[in-house]
């Protein structure tokens, strides 16, 4: 059904388009939750993020999916892009009725949808509690960026490397997240804390290190400036520069992340945003036991 009926439903509006929602059909997202194993211990709390619209469950007569990503990726038009985290308005946004069967208010993959929805939670998360996010990610994006930094620049000596500078790295990335520094200024902490320390600790030479380093910076600062567009551009880098999409595998690869939460992923956001790594992971079915204190959390603070 395209245009769902919307009368008599509460309007949320957001730049571009509007979700309707009702008591009716938040109940059919709350026994989503009730249904779930991760997450029946949190219904009470879920319910809060619901009332308080931090989590919009409702009709839309709107794709959330862009229209270059639609046609870009034709194939994701369907479930998996109808829930998102929108920053500005801070809201998780799910659109009913491309969720569910509307005739019968039933919710074709619940489990999926629940996936989905911890995978926005981590974006959330990163926005709205800074000093929390930064301590549940840190161990996971410390291990990532480890195997992703080592593919990508060829680090031999890593004990080494890591004690002194990955540590370094890591958390200064974390803090560009949550506080929102330009690119600039991440481009600077690379270079000041990373870079500099490859070409003697390299199985590469220095030019090949310097190639890559740059290549890098030019597919950040594109993924940073083009938004959706980006996509575009992305097969040339895959093409040209193919190991800074096969570093971010080999991340996900050490953190035991199975291939289908990631492969057909853009992966160049998880070098600026940590939240990205951590979102697949819980999508993922891993690290879950950081979900439930956040959650109650969350409800009790916003
Ligand atoms: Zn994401």
């Amino acid at each position: 059904m395209d245009k769902p009926d919307t009368k008599n439903m509460t309007p949320t509006k957001f730049k571009g388009f509007t979700i309707y929602t009702s008591p009716e059909l938040q109940k059919v997202l709350i026994d989503v939750f009730s249904s779930n194993t991760i997450m029946q211990k949190n219904v009470e709390a879920l319910k809060t993020l619901i009332e308080k619209n931090y989590i919009v469950f409702g009709y839309s007569k709107k794709s959330l999916f862009s229209k270059i990503m639609n046609k870009v990726y034709p194939l994701r038009k369907t479930f998996d892009s109808e829930c998102l985290f929108l920053p500005k308005a801070n809201k998780i946004v799910i659109v009913a009725n491309k969720v569910m069967d509307e005739s019968n208010l039933k919710i074709y993959k619940p489990d999926l949808l629940v996936d989905i929805f911890l995978h926005e939670f981590s974006h959330f998360i990163a926005k709205n509690f800074r000093k929390e996010f930064s301590g549940v990610v840190y161990q996971s994006y410390f291990k990532f960026m480890a195997a992703v930094i080592a593919y990508l620049f060829g680090v031999k000596n890593f004990s080494y490397f890591k004690s002194r500078h990955l540590n370094l790295l890591v958390k200064l990335i974390i803090k560009r997240e949550v506080k929102k520094l330009t690119i600039k200024k991440v481009m600077k902490l690379y270079s000041n804390n990373v870079t500099k320390h490859f070409i003697s600790n390299s199985v590469y030479s220095k030019e090949e290190i310097e190639k890559r380093w740059k290549e890098l910076q030019n597919a950040l600062a594109l993924y940073v400036t083009q938004g959706d567009s980006f996509v575009f551009v992305y097969s040339n880098i895959k093409q040209k520069s193919p190991y800074i999409h096969e570093a971010i595998v080999s991340g996900y690869k050490v953190l035991g992340l199975a291939p289908q939460y990631y492969a057909n992923n853009i992966l160049v956001q998880e070098y600026l945003f940590p939240s990205e790594v951590l979102a697949n992971l819980w999508q993922g079915g891993k690290e879950l036991s950081l979900v439930s204190p956040l959650i109650q959390f969350t409800s009790r603070k916003l």
